[in-house]
């Protein structure tokens, strides 16, 4: 599948090293299961110390897929699943796959008003959540038509309206279910796999459709022995996670795992001592970071106290490394290779990565296998040359199938040509190496998690005293950016800074707060066409926060 295209300009990925082969994603995850059979480690929990073997996650997958199945629901269904992450989020995720299903990974802690917006646009039939939000969902289906059963991920005994995992599978008891069972034949390239949370170019919330194939070349991609990540891991090597599995760069990177028989340590979330020790006891080689974490682990006093030297390579993705602290990093923590993932929601995962023992300060790296990309000018959209700093754009197979129920939004990122075009910034050099240089997009990224303007702007007008508002990132040292606003109150109403913030924090997740703060303004200056120039708003709230 090596594409080829008629257009000036246009970089290529290196082609693959096999050709890979029609078939399912669920097909494919049994299939590397199965061949890992004999690792006798595929996940431990770190803050339970709970082990899955790799027999253990066939067994359990096979009789959730089964049970799946036999309840009636089938391929294009969609499940949800919302949990932090444990091993109990993943045999969801792997049984839709055998079943054909598509899953909507959905962050814990989203509020029950962003849960229904989700859920009224994927419609799933099942949702897989902790004791911890069942009540939320018990709540919400209420509203939301399509869902038909919740089940309780943890071992808890089930609240009234849900039932247990383990409850719900103990039905599939055949010893045998593992030689038997099948997974369901569907088209790769038609099969949506994973339904994730964008805020995309525009920065309102929408759903990218995944497909079965976007997820198989993504994971094949890994291998690469130039682009691939892990290369000097055999099966049963130990692999450290805590990124978000509700996030593509999570869920991803630990199928990459578990498809390649490593051994997943999967902490809830990054806690830097757990990370340190784990890093030391388990002598792990590589590991996915994003910038906040890196930062964390230079400054901190505790990163003296491990002996991480084991430590060969750092990926790290979701927003820019800043120079200093990538010459730090290499510093501080004697790590010998620092790779620098570009890529996004829609993209699956990733689009350009450093290759191996090439590495320029700066950049991003170079096109994965299978892909093409260029640089467009902003105004007459023509293919620029190397060095010239225009749109980044990408077409290949890990370009999401686009945003569900909504082809206007699709229309506005992908061509009629197939091109993704990102709202990223940049350029490429001579030797194909990208540089992304900034974002002509809205969204703002606090922490690697985005935030829409628009979704919190429309929220505050929602509030009685407030009569205009625009939101947007100002920078951050170790956030990279945190979401602030200027507000227009409504005549003779008043409200203070404190609670405008209550508003939005008792609507949204925690990561969207408006930690950047609020001013009050008689106007907000608006653009000829009447929009807001957001890199002019930031700048203004920095100037009156000087004064
Ligand atoms: P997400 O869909 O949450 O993964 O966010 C994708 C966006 O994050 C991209 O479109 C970029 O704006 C930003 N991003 C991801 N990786 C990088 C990187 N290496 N350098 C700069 N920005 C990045």
């Amino acid at each position: 599948i090596i594409h080829t295209c008629a257009e000036v300009n246009v970089l290529y990925g290196p082609p693959p090293q096999h050709l890979l082969k029609e078939q399912s994603l669920g097909q494919y995850v049994f299939d590397a299961l199965k061949s890992n059979c004999n690792q006798s480690s595929c996940m431990t929990d770190m803050s339970t110390g709970s082990v899955a073997s790799y027999k253990d996650v066939l067994k359990i997958t096979c009789q959730l897929a089964t049970a799946v199945l036999r309840n009636g629901y089938k391929t294009n269904d969609v499940i949800a699943i919302s949990g932090r992450n444990s091993i109990n989020f993943l045999y969801p995720v792997i049984a839709s796959f055998y079943a054909g299903l598509t899953v909507a990974p959905l962050n814990e802690n989203y509020t029950e008003r962003e849960l229904q917006q989700l859920l009224n646009i994927s419609t799933p039939k099942i949702v897989f959540c902790s004791i911890r939000t069942a009540n939320k969902f018990v709540k919400i289906k209420e509203k939301c038509n399509s869902v038909e059963k919740i089940i309780l991920l943890d071992d808890s005994e089930p609240l009234h309206g849900t039932e247990g995992l383990m409850s719900f599978i103990s039905f599939e008891s055949d010893a045998n279910i593992v030689k038997t069972f099948q997974p369901v034949k569907c088209d790769w390239n038609d099969t949506v796999a994973l339904i994730m949370s964008s805020s995309g170019t525009s920065g309102v919330p929408k759903n990218v459709m995944i497909t079965q194939k976007n997820v198989i070349v993504t994971i094949e991609n890994k291998k690469d022995p130039l682009l691939g990540v892990y290369h000097s891991l055999k099966p049963g090597d130990h692999a450290i996670t805590f990124l978000p599995i509700f996030h593509a760069f999570g869920l991803i990177t630990i199928l990459k795992q578990i498809t390649s028989g490593y051994h997943t340590l999967l902490m809830k979330q990054f806690e830097i001592t757990l990370f340190l020790n784990t890093v030391q006891k388990y002598k792990v080689k590589c590991v996915y970071l994003n910038p906040t974490i890196v930062i964390a682990l230079i400054k901190s006093q505790e990163t003296n106290n491990f002996d991480i030297s084991c430590l060969e390579e750092i990926y790290v993705g979701s927003s820019s490394l800043k120079e200093n602290i990538l010459q730090s990093a290499l510093n501080k923590l004697k790590i010998k290779s620092i790779r620098q993932a570009y890529g996004m929601t829609e993209s699956t995962m990733v689009l350009t990565f450093t290759p191996v023992n090439d590495f320029k300060i700066g950049s991003s790296g170079k096109l994965v296998p299978y892909l093409m990309g260029k640089i467009i000018d902003l105004n007459s959209k023509e293919n620029l040359r190397a060095y010239e700093t225009g749109e980044l754009c990408f077409k290949g197979d890990v370009i999401m199938k686009g945003y569900l129920k909504n082809e206007t939004a699709t229309k506005e990122v992908i061509d009629k040509d197939g091109w993704l075009h990102t709202g990223d910034f940049g350029f490429y050099d001579n030797n194909g190496h990208f540089y992304i240089q900034g974002r002509l997009k809205e969204i703002i990224k606090y922490n690697g998690f985005q935030v829409s303007p628009i979704e919190l702007e429309m929220l505050l007008l929602e509030h009685s005293k407030i009569k205009d508002a625009a939101v947007f990132g100002i920078p951050h040292e170790t956030a990279e950016e945190v979401p602030a606003a200027f507000i227009v109150l409504q005549l003779n109403s008043s409200l203070s800074e404190n609670e405008v913030k209550e508003f939005i924090a008792s609507n949204v997740v925690y990561y969207k707060y408006l930690r950047g703060g609020v001013k009050f303004i008689k106007e907000i200056p608006k653009t000829l066409t009447g929009k807001f120039n957001k890199s002019d708003l930031s700048k203004l709230f920095l100037q009156m926060s000087k004064l």
